[in-house]
């Protein structure tokens, strides 16, 4: 058994992985025979991970605020406290706020045979961070 107590200090968002101020608290870290990586991960408004795709897939639960995700080729969509996305293998995804409301989300992964939960690419532009149809009622 090992304890964690409260008080390791919140991580930030690298900004190659990320664009605007993101805040990163562990969960649960990979190792010791477990491949699951836990993190409870705060986006202030407007921010947003890069483009990346996670070996093993990703879900992510929100918990506060209002979000968007969105994937290769698709829409983007609001997230809400309670809705769960799962990123299958390799999907090439983002996931972040909404450009007026702070957003928490629980992300859950599995680390790879090397160690590796995730590969980073491009930055979610602005334009395909508010490309979509389906953003209507975001802040309502
Ligand atoms: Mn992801």
């Amino acid at each position: 058994m090992q304890i964690t107590k409260n008080g390791k200090a919140t991580g930030t968002g690298p900004s190659e992985w990320f664009t605007g101020a993101v805040y990163v608290d562990q969960v649960a870290v990979a190792g010791q025979g477990s491949r699951i990586n836990a993190t409870s991960v705060h986006f202030t408004p407007g921010a947003r991970t890069a483009w990346h795709k996670h070996p093993n897939g990703q879900t992510i639960y929100v918990t506060e605020g209002v979000g968007r995700v969105g994937h290769r080729g698709g829409e983007v969509q609001v997230i809400r406290p309670g809705d769960r996305v799962f990123f299958e293998p390799a999907e090439d995804h983002w996931h972040g706020a909404s450009p007026t409301r702070f957003m928490t989300h629980l992300s859950l992964v599995e680390v790879d045979d090397q160690g590796n939960n995730a590969t980073w690419a491009s930055h979610v532009s602005d334009q395909e961070y508010r490309a979509s149809a389906s953003l209507e009622g975001e802040d309502a």
